[in-house]
């Protein structure tokens, strides 16, 4: 596995613009829920089985993020907070290489063992992720 820099080539989709028009759109519609204070979606999972789900805790701690409140929106949910944290430095990102023009950052070369050891990685921290909130009984 290989992260290169390298200019847009033609044809390529831009997936900078793409994800970064996805992103802020959802925040923006996200943020106007939050402001219209319109009802939060309630779990089905959790109402049927008492245990919460995988996403449980995912809309209070993006609630807490873009407050600024970084150790709630943690504790709500660690993963979705990671995610959070992610797509935030993703649009950074992509906002810098949109405005200047710069090179963009692609992996390459990824082997079929790299994937299922990034597979696997993401399996194990759903999983982790998942028994925390079982545990934590934030829900
Ligand atoms: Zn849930």
């Amino acid at each position: 596995m290989q992260l290169t820099r390298r200019p847009l080539a033609p044809e390529e989709i831009d997936h900078e613009l793409v994800w970064l028009f996805v992103s802020l759109g959802t925040a923006a519609a996200l943020a106007i829920w939050l402001w219209a204070r319109l009802p939060m979606p309630r779990c089905i999972f959790h109402s049927l089985t008492g245990v919460p789900c995988l996403t449980c805790g995912a809309t209070r701690a993006a609630r807490q993020f873009f407050h600024g409140h970084f150790g709630a929106s943690f504790l709500f949910n660690p993963l979705a907070f990671t995610t959070y944290c992610g797509i935030a430095l993703f649009d950074i990102y992509a906002t810098a290489v949109l405005l200047t023009g710069a090179s963009r950052l692609r992996l390459r070369d990824v082997s079929p063992r790299e994937k299922l050891v990034l597979r696997s990685l993401v399996l194990v921290l759903l999983a982790a992720n998942w028994v925390y909130l079982i545990t934590a009984h934030i829900v």
